[in-house]
């Protein structure tokens, strides 16, 4: 089984929009175990949709073409596949009715074009839109290719995908094989060592596969297996999972596609009740903009501070003008100060704070990346870690960040 999918649309083509609903699908049908082989995007022309189809329908046993269903004159997919396939177009009665009740309900007059929505390729299954007007189109041929015709708005794309064309394709397939996916996250490990520690499970992966990614800064790698059931699937990753931890488990901070360490550090400090602040200097509040996007940080953190200039660092949280003067704002000493005092003034559990060199100049004879991070906990003393990156301003102020929160973690 084979497939491949075919964007429609000029702002496509053109890199005006970013062809997410081919990486949806393609991910979908992915997970019923149908292999993508193909993608096009093609303008929102006829002629060339045409040649699209007909080199598709040669080399693949379903194809899947989305966008240009609406009312506006640019939209002519239907009308080109169902012209493609030699047959007509009908009306989805119950559509139309819908499409008539709306116009009617906001008060606009129904153009020709608008009904063009509930049209479908006469023999084909007209697959309900509930976000939008438009119907899609299943056109399942018996010795030839099977099309599928979806819309193009993402949020009507991903519904009737889910809700409609799975049921729809498990049952014109018989496909019983699914995929179950399993993402592992790790940090402080670049995403080439990794790959390496895992280099023979990558080579010789059946089942499960192992993909990683990295991406700024944090490396996760997905397991994925494909099996009849749920229970035979979770086997599969539980072995492989003990395999891949027995060699990189020392880096792995958490599960999911979503978790990345700011939610699962944040998390972790409203489970056990630490309190945390920070006093910023090269990060300049992206620590603490970090951790304010986790929903429910409110909880553990008061607040906190951004002390920029050497001058802000003793006005603001009052660090010894003679440990700046002594030490230098790049040093142990002044990282220490500015998260025991932050610490102080606003009685948290925890307080960290970030000094150092972003770039691209360098400061106080040191080069650019150069980074303190001081960490105070409870009553235990205060320590500072020194790090040197190797990366532009802004990346280096963005590892500062994540070897902050690494920190704030262990
Ligand atoms: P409409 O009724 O809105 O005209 P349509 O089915 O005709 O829907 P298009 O006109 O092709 O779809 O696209 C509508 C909008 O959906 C586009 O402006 C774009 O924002 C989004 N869109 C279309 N195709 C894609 C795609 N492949 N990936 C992501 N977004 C898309
Ligand atoms: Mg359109």
């Amino acid at each position: 089984m084979q497939a491949e999918i075919i964007a429609v649309g000029t702002e496509i083509l053109l890199g005006q929009i970013d062809n997410t609903n081919a990486s949806y699908v393609a991910r979908g049908l992915a997970g019923l175990g149908i292999n993508v082989f193909h993608q096009q995007v093609i303008g929102d022309n006829p002629e060339r949709l045409d040649d699209a189809i007909a080199l598709a329908e040669q080399r693949s046993d379903l194809v899947v073409v989305m966008g240009g269903l609406g009312p506006t004159r640019d939209d002519l997919t239907k009308q080109v596949v169902a012209r493609h396939l030699g047959r007509k177009l009908v009306v989805d009665e119950q559509a139309l009715n819908k499409i008539v009740t709306h116009y009617k309900t906001t008060g606009r007059s129904l153009g020709d074009n608008d009904r063009l929505q509930a049209l479908y390729v006469d023999g084909g299954r007209s697959l309900p839109n509930e976000n939008g007007m438009a119907v899609g189109d299943f056109i399942h041929q018996a010795n030839w290719t099977d099309f599928l015709v979806l819309p193009g708005p993402p949020r009507e794309l991903i519904d009737m995908f889910d809700r409609t064309v799975v049921p729809i394709l498990r049952d014109t397939y018989q496909i019983e094989q699914r995929l179950k996916s399993r993402v592992l996250r790790y940090f402080g490990i670049g995403e080439a060592d990794l790959a390496r520690q895992l280099d023979d499970l990558i080579d010789n992966q059946t089942n499960p596969t192992l993909a990683t990614y990295a991406k700024s800064g944090e490396v996760t790698l997905r397991l994925t297996a494909n099996a009849k059931d749920d229970q035979v699937a979770n086997a599969l990753l539980d072995k492989m999972e003990k395999t891949v931890q027995d060699r990189i488990g020392q880096y792995f901070y958490g599960y999911g596609d979503d978790n990345d360490l700011a939610t699962v550090v944040v998390n972790q400090l409203i489970a056990h009740h630490l309190s945390i602040t920070a006093a910023e200097s090269l990060t300049a509040g992206l620590f603490q903009s970090t951790i304010g996007s986790v929903p429910g940080v409110s909880t553990v953190f008061p607040g906190g501070f951004v002390t920029y200039a050497a001058s802000a660092k003793h006005e603001l949280i009052a660090v010894p003008q003679s440990v700046i003067d002594q030490f230098g704002v790049v040093s142990e000493q002044t990282a220490i100060w500015m998260a025991q005092q932050s610490k102080k003034l606003l009685h948290t559990d925890i307080a960290i704070s970030f000094t150092g060199v972003a770039g691209p100049d360098e400061l106080e004879g040191h080069p650019a990346g150069t980074v303190w991070i001081g960490l105070a906990y409870r009553d235990e003393p205060v320590v500072a870690h020194e790090y040197h990156f190797a990366d532009d301003r802004q990346l280096n102020r963005w590892r500062s960040v994540l070897n902050g929160l690494d920190l704030v973690r262990r």
